[in-house]
């Protein structure tokens, strides 16, 4: 493709996209002293891609700029031919705008080079694991607890570095003879693998009621008579059951108190997903790697999966058995089930037995046990491939702790996220290093959760902050904490946080328009925001442009409810006899007109709801962001470019759009048309704000960018004009990404 030069707005020149991307790699695992960056630079030259490849205490991290098909044989290459001697174990991969590098270089080891890249994430079992513990022949046949240094849990059994053996939790289980020969000769491939076991000296599982049969016959058949099974894997329990089972999963459903959010599904393997799913290739790389996420994929709409599992999502969440103990229970019951955490609705998951017993005790009526103590709970993580590229929406196990790696060094920074979804970071020198997923901080045990994880972080970093990031938000369980933590404390806008980890992830520099969109999140101005353009650095912002402010009669019930959001705006063009007819009318109209319990708000999210409420769609949230995610999906596969009047630039008036919807309800236009008009007439205002503005960067986050065909429209329009468009790629563009862009704000003052 030809780069063409646009002039624009403020004859600011921007350059077209052009073919060219920047891939940045971060690799962990046995990289660092075996040739790898001299192999590197030879690839990097053979392919003719410019960038560079050096040592950090993030692992080795390296950038090549070149044509995509190229950077795809690279990353191929970089796989296959890598240096005998080295052990590829995490790969992150970023792509970022091109940097306009000339020709390749080996860059200096970054200064201050700790070993502080000691605990990595979880590893699904390698393929030589796996076969041993197929092989009737092998000592290690059907052992639950088989790994290897390629493979095998890490994150969740660490207890302290240096990451050996006696600061792991399989602390208590001596090594036999043969594992110990094993883990001390460096020609086997257990050579110092800490968690090394098996069956004479390892773990054990059983299962409770005791039974007869063996444990995994045990847990099959109480699956296939639709029972609810409690699993302790790897960083804590799941709970499982058959995902064809209608009785099943509506019981699991009302015992774990989650109405309508949907449930992971776990399959054996890639073809069985194929049998259920639409799976690219790049999906299905994404199913098949070592962190072994939860991959967002769509169903093809064969029988066999009862439709209460996903509810109203257009998705199926699908992952793979990732370690021996889920591949032996697949051998046993190959069907696709359910595998959701052990949890009641958004508490953290349990980790320990005892505590599995007190809090699930009740939801699974048979608990598959093992004795090897988790360290800390790591939830399944959440991707989908956006923008063809991976995108975390939950970062847990099998990522948590890898840092993501900046072009600058932060002073020793704590930021402690948001409410909703939490995570914690800490910045040491140009990493931030993310905890997994929290959860929300409603109950005690989020909160003791959430202070477990800052514990855990600092110590396994042997970090002191020195200033502590949170939230603008007062009532916030972070901000409590961090305001009563005796450190001085930073408060940071919330939105202007979401665009700052979007641009530090993408390292994104200077200034650039930052879209903020979501639920909410507490404003300069004490109004609840959510529908906010900043023209945005890290050390501060300017908002440029907003929706119209509207109120959300009854407050935090106008979140749950979003028709309230409907009948509130409704109320705005055409007075109480615009509203709908509801029980709660009279008193809603009396509310508005006095203005009584009814707070501002020019959040995104919010007009979401009132759309799917005034399109029929859905008139309630029973999970944060259901409504809105219901709309896209009643999109379909409808293509078209109309799109509803969204009024004015600095101020999105809601005002005109709300008739429109109103008008196209009452003359029976088809549901998916509606939705899509709408999305395209926020598609419309992005574009219409970014050629005002003309700032040639633009930073995509918040909740409502979780929305692919909102984030996939707006970047291609936005490209289209010859803008630089940032998405999330590794931490979440959600609450969960937070507390990164905390950190990068609070450290720049
Ligand atoms: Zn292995
Ligand atoms: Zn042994």
């Amino acid at each position: 493709m030809e780069a063409t030069a646009t002039l624009i707005g403020n004859h600011v020149p921007l350059i077209a996209a052009s073919g060219i991307e920047r891939l940045r790699v971060t690799l962990c695992g046995a990289v660092q002293g075996v040739g790898f960056r001299p192999f590197v630079y030879r690839l990097a030259k053979e392919l003719g891609l410019a960038g560079w490849v050096l040592n950090s205490s993030a692992g080795l991290v390296l950038e090549v700029e070149g044509e995509r098909e190229a950077l795809e044989r690279f990353l191929g290459r970089l796989e296959w031919e890598k240096p005998p001697a080295a052990v590829i174990l995490t790969r992150e991969t970023s792509f970022l705008a091109p940097a306009g590098y000339r020709g390749f270089e080996i860059r200096s080891s970054e200064a201050a080079l700790e070993k502080t890249a000691g605990v990595l994430p979880d590893l699904a079992t390698c393929r030589a694991c796996l076969a041993e513990v197929g092989d009737p022949a092998d000592r290690r046949y059907g052992y639950p607890f088989t790994n290897c240094t390629l493979c095998g849990p890490r994150y969740t059994i660490a207890n302290g570095i240096p990451y050996d053996r006696p600061n792991t939790t399989m602390s208590g289980f001596p090594m036999c003879e043969a594992c110990a020969r094993e883990y001390r000769d460096p020609a086997d491939r257990r050579f110092h693998a800490q968690p090394i076991a098996c069956p004479h000296c390892g773990p054990r599982i059983w299962v409770e009621p005791e039974s007869q049969d063996p444990p995994l016959r045990r847990v099959a058949e109480a699956l296939a008579q639709g029972q609810v099974v409690g699993l302790k894997g790897i960083g804590g329990f799941q709970l499982l059951a058959d995902a064809g089972d209608e009785a099943a999963i509506e019981r699991l459903r009302w015992l774990k108190h989650r109405e309508e959010k949907p449930f992971a599904l776990m399959m054996p393997s890639p073809e069985v997903v194929r049998r259920f799913c639409v799976l690219s290739p790049a999906e299905e790389a994404l199913l098949v790697s070592a962190a072994a996420p939860i991959v967002l994929l769509r169903p093809n709409g064969a029988p066999g999966i009862t439709p209460n599992v996903a509810k109203s999502s257009p998705y199926l969440g699908v992952m793979l058995p990732y370690s021996p103990l889920h591949h032996l229970l697949m051998r046993e019951y190959p069907r696709p089930i359910v595998a959701t955490s052990g949890n009641r609705s958004d508490e953290p998951i349990a980790i320990d037995n005892a505590e599995a017993r007190q809090r699930l005790g009740d939801i699974a009526s048979l608990f598959l046990m093992h004795d090897r103590p988790v360290a800390r709970h790591a939830d399944d993580s959440v991707v989908r491939l956006a923008r063809g590229r991976e995108s975390v929406l939950r970062r847990a196990r099998g990522y948590a702790p890898l840092p993501v790696h900046l072009d600058r060094c932060l002073p020793p920074v704590l930021a402690v996220g948001a409410h909703l979804k939490n995570t914690v970071a800490i910045a040491v020198g140009r990493q931030v290093y993310l905890s997994q997923h929290i959860g929300d901080l409603d109950t005690l045990e989020a909160r003791g959760a959430f202070e477990r994880a800052i514990r855990d972080l600092c110590r396994l970093y042997e970090f002191e902050p020195r200033l502590v990031a949170c939230d603008l938000h007062p009532d916030y369980a972070s901000t409590e904490w961090a305001r009563a933590s005796g450190l001085p404390v930073a408060a940071v806008q919330h939105h202007h946080a979401h665009v700052a980890a979007c641009a530090a992830e993408n390292g994104v520099r200077g200034e650039y328009l930052g879209v903020s969109w979501d639920g909410t999140g507490y404003g300069l101005d004490g109004t609840v925001w959510g529908g906010e353009f900043f023209l945005a650095h890290d050390g501060g912002f300017e908002r440029v442009a907003h929706l119209r402010p509207f109120r959300l009669p009854g407050g935090e019930a106008a979140i749950r409810e979003g028709w309230r959001a409907a009948a509130s705006l409704l109320w705005e063009i055409g007075g109480d006899e615009a509203m709908p007819e509801r029980p709660q009318k009279a008193v809603l109209a009396r509310m508005l007109a006095r203005n009584v319990n009814c707070p501002v708000t020019t959040s995104v999210g919010r007009l979401f709801d009132a759309v799917a409420s005034l399109a029929g769609v859905a008139h309630e949230n029973r999970f944060e962001g259901q409504a809105a995610m219901e709309l896209e999906s009643r999109i379909g596969g409808l293509i078209t470019e109309e799109a509803y009047p969204l009024a004015g630039e600095e101020t999105g008036d809601w005002a005109p759009l709300v008739e429109a919807v109103r008008s196209d309800v009452a003359h029976g236009v088809p549901t998916a048309l509606t939705a899509a008009r709408f999305h395209n007439a926020l598609v419309e205002w992005i574009v219409r704000v970014a050629l005002r503005v003309a700032t040639p960067q633009v930073v995509l986050s918040g909740g409502c960018f979780q929305n692919s065909y909102l984030v996939e429209r707006a970047a291609a329009a936005l490209e289209a004009r010859g803008f630089s468009v940032y998405t999330h790629q590794r931490v979440p563009p959600n609450d969960g990404g937070l507390a990164l862009g905390q950190a990068v704000i609070a450290a720049w003052r």
